[in-house]
């Protein structure tokens, strides 16, 4: 068998990209295979052969380069940027149509490297194989991991020299915000139509307009980002150039999923002024699709005023409809269907006694669950006065409803990838010890169901296991 390799990127202009194969590595050995992934890709388990995964064998039919984009990374817009470390190897198509992007992230230096390596440590590879897999499982769009392989060689960062790796990431595609800025940044109209014609077909075949794409984008931002805050996640680096097109979360570095509850959490050491904190994703979504709009303007109408409305009207959107998803998505977790007039105060009253509480963001809607029959275990994790009064606010509005139990099990997790665990599976990955790895990612698989033999996954950390700071993603 070969993989059925369809390269509609690699097809575009030459100055979307450069051709480049992968650096080969000494030693490579997988640590882990998606066989369950390849599957529903159409690759048989026997084609995913370590030599490619690696880097060191192109598997025939792939058309291997590096893309280049721009971005704004922390508010400062960067003309260029580009895969510094990773190659588009090629893209698959499913059985149902849906084409995929297949990325080695890892795979050594390439034109767009700057100072970097272009290679990645086993931490950052485990950290966005458990992370990624784990919001997939837990229905939020995302890229995923198809394989992760050690390369038998030493990366050095900060920290010392530690054992190299390479992942396999998978992607309906990896066209950013900041791919669009970098033709814009350039004049190359020409450029930026026929990203924006590649997007349409892609991600919004049914879109008639450059604005509709536009308007796809928004739309897709605003639930991923509402869906991130309710579960507690925390990208960490929402620079344009890690904001999808497709609406997949992208770019696992310094993400994490909060443990206490604290709206204005950070886990990136660099990320001094808390600019993408849980609580402000929504706004810096919305920053971004302005910046998106922006780029797109020379395709939206000659006429500069018009395009300048067109693209306000589609960003405008932003939100409304983050706000929609927002309402909708707590009133689930609380256990409302369909919610009514006055359910978005019950939201923010919800959030705001929870801030006030320092609990453990996900025990507490964990126990919430089954709250309306028995609210000892919830009690366990919330007390005080603020917390009583909330309840039975919740309890006279939830009771009664027939699918409040039902709701509730479909949108609060019992266990999320718990960062001290997330820790342990790396500082073991990086003694060669692999088997809290493969522990981890299987009790995220079901990441909804009640398994009294995973009890230890569901449990928030012991003061001396807080993880205050996550991996930088080089
Ligand atoms: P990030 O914020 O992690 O998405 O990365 C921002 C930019 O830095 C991207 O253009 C990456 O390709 C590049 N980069 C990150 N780490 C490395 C590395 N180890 N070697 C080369 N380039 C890197
Ligand atoms: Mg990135």
């Amino acid at each position: 068998m070969t993989i059925a390799f369809d390269n509609s990127y690699a097809r575009l202009p030459e100055r979307f990209f450069t051709r480049q194969h992968a650096e080969a590595v000494a030693e490579p050995q997988v640590i882990a295979l998606n066989t369950e992934l390849a599957e529903d890709l159409g690759i048989a388990a026997d084609d995913l052969m370590v030599d490619w995964l690696a880097g060191n064998a192109v598997p025939d039919g792939a058309a291997p380069l590096a893309q280049v984009y721009a971005g704004h990374q922390f508010g400062n817009f960067v003309p260029q940027l580009g895969d510094g470390r990773a190659l588009l190897i090629g893209e698959v198509v499913d059985e149902d149509g849906a084409r995929f992007d297949i990325q080695l992230k890892g795979s050594g230096r390439t034109p767009y490297s700057r100072m970097g390596d272009g290679r990645a440590a086993i931490g950052p590879v485990i950290r966005e194989y458990i992370m990624s897999e784990a919001m997939a499982a837990l229905g939020v769009p995302t890229s995923r991991a198809l394989a992760a392989v050690t390369t038998g060689e030493r990366v050095v960062r900060e920290e010392g020299p530690l054992p190299g790796a390479v992942l396999t990431r998978v992607a309906a595609s990896h066209i950013r915000v900041g791919t669009f800025q970098y033709f814009y940044a350039k004049g190359d109209v020409e450029g930026l139509r026929a990203l924006a014609d590649h997007s349409i077909a892609r991600h919004d075949p049914e879109a008639d307009s450059y604005v509709a794409l536009l308007d796809g984008v928004v739309e897709r931002q605003a639930r991923l980002v509402a869906q991130w805050m309710q579960l507690g996640f925390i990208h960490g680096v929402m620079n344009t150039d890690n904001c999808t097109v497709s609406g997949e979360t992208i770019d696992y570095g310094p993400c994490a999923f909060m443990d206490g509850f604290d709206p204005g959490k950070v886990f990136s050491s660099i990320d001094r002024g808390g600019r993408y904190a849980w609580g402000n994703q929504g706004r810096i979504a919305y920053w971004n699709m302005a910046q998106l709009a922006q780029a797109l303007l020379p395709l939206l109408d000659a006429d500069e005023e018009k395009a300048v409305e067109l693209a306000q009207g589609a960003v405008d959107r932003f939100p409304a409809l983050f706000q929609r998803h927002h309402v909708e998505g707590f009133c689930a977790k609380l256990g409302i269907a369909e919610p009514e007039a006055g359910d978005s105060s019950l939201v923010e009253a919800t959030l705001e006694m929870l801030a006030g509480a320092g609990v453990d963001y996900t025990l507490f809607w964990r126990h919430l669950r089954g709250a309306l029959h028995d609210a000892g275990p919830l009690r366990e994790v919330i007390q005080g006065e603020a917390f009583d009064a909330w309840f039975e606010r919740w309890e006279a509005r939830v009771q009664g409803l027939p699918m409040a139990e039902y709701t509730m099990a479909g949108a609060n997790p019992v266990r999320i990838p718990r960062n001290h665990r997330v820790e342990a599976a790396i500082e073991a990955a990086e003694r060669g010890d692999h088997a809290p790895f493969e522990a981890l990612n299987a009790a995220l698989a079901e990441p909804y169901g009640e398994d009294s033999a995973l009890l230890a996954h569901e449990a928030g950390p012991e003061a001396y296991e807080v993880v205050h700071r996550t991996f930088c993603g080089t």
